[in-house]
């Protein structure tokens, strides 16, 4: 099966939306810009919280630093395994009033004690780097300048550097939740798309995404979308991380996305594979907006990172 998915991801290289190769496109440019933040004598710091045990958190957390500091970033664990609601807020209006912290990224789910919403709110929005607040939710469908989750961030800037046109283009994307398909659905709305958001109560999934150009889905749910889901042609971005068994791996298990990528592949015009697609932006635009946190800090965000959209209907983000 390994075999037959490298066959395939080799033979339909053409179609491939690589995300490795946008994340290395991203890093050169973050880095550019560190060093002149470094010249001034400051270098961005990111502060993770990791409360709770939750073991695909903790392995994000420890792969975060490996590329943050490949990055040239600083970033700071904090991780609190027994926490209490309210020591959690407490080291929220820590790390806000911190000065050398740049950014603040919560890993998600909280342990079930923990009201997650009540939470979030107690982070300065300024430093929260994964758009969580609802200052900067409302900053987003305002367009003001604030910070947008990372993972919609990502989607955007997949499709802005392969030049994907976007206005006019019928987009539908799978999931609305707030982190990561309600924030996409905005943001392909501002490029002119237009957008169906689809959802678990959705009927007749299947008629409503072979009308999409674009589809894009964040559902969670392995291989869900298949080659009869999927129009001919069309760009699919598989935002969905399952972990399902394998016995052929060595862990006994394999990540992949919601979309069956052997029959969907056959089907799309482009695709992005999982892992290798959205995932590696993902960590990108998270220190992207650590950057974006620190020029906004100091007043010097560039022109081009003040809004959430433009009048284009490329995906520039
Ligand atoms: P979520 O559980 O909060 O939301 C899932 C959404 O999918 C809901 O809106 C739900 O209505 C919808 N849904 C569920 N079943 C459906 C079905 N059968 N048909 C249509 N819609 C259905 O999840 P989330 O936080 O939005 O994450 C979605 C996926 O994206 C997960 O697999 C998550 O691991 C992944 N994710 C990936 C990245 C990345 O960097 N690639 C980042 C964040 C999340």
């Amino acid at each position: 099966m390994l075999m037959k998915r490298e066959i395939l991801r080799g033979y339909f290289k053409m179609k491939i939306l690589d995300g490795k190769v946008v994340a290395h496109h991203w890093k050169k440019k973050l880095q550019q810009q560190l060093l002149q933040w470094k010249d001034k004598g400051i270098t961005p710091t990111l502060a993770i919280i990791l409360a709770g045990e939750d073991k695909p958190s903790v392995m994000y957390t420890h792969f975060m630093k490996k590329v943050a500091i490949e990055y040239g970033f600083n970033l700071n664990v904090y991780k609190e395994e027994n926490i209490t609601e309210k020591q959690l807020i407490t080291l929220i209006h820590t790390l806000n009033e911190t000065k050398e912290i740049t950014g603040i990224l919560m890993m998600m789910p909280l342990p079930k004690s923990i009201d997650a919403q009540k939470v979030i709110q107690h982070i300065n929005p300024d430093k929260d780097i994964d758009g969580l607040t609802t200052v900067n939710l409302g900053r987003l469908l305002n367009k003001e300048v604030g910070h947008i989750p990372c993972t919609p961030r990502a989607v955007m800037a997949i499709l802005s550097f392969y030049d994907i046109e976007l206005t006019g283009k019928n987009v539908v994307v799978l999931g609305r939740s707030t982190v990561v398909g309600k924030p996409i659905s905005i943001l392909l709305e501002e490029k002119n798309a237009t957008v169906t958001v689809c959802h678990s109560h959705t009927k007749n999934l299947p008629e409503i995404t072979c009308q999409a150009d674009i589809l894009v889905s964040a559902i969670g749910k392995p291989h869900l979308v298949n080659r009869d889901m999927v129009k001919p042609g069309a760009i699919v971005i598989d935002v969905g991380i399952n972990r399902i068994p394998d016995p052929e791996s060595p862990k006994g298990s394999r990540l992949t996305g919601d979309v069956e990528f052997e029959s969907a592949v056959e089907q799309a015009g482009w695709i992005t594979p999982v892992p290798g697609g959205v995932g590696p932006l993902t960590v990108a635009m998270v220190l992207r907006n650590t950057l974006r946190a620190a020029q906004l800090r100091h007043g010097c965000l560039p022109k081009s990172e003040t809004g959430a959209g433009s009048k284009t209907g490329k995906a520039g983000c």
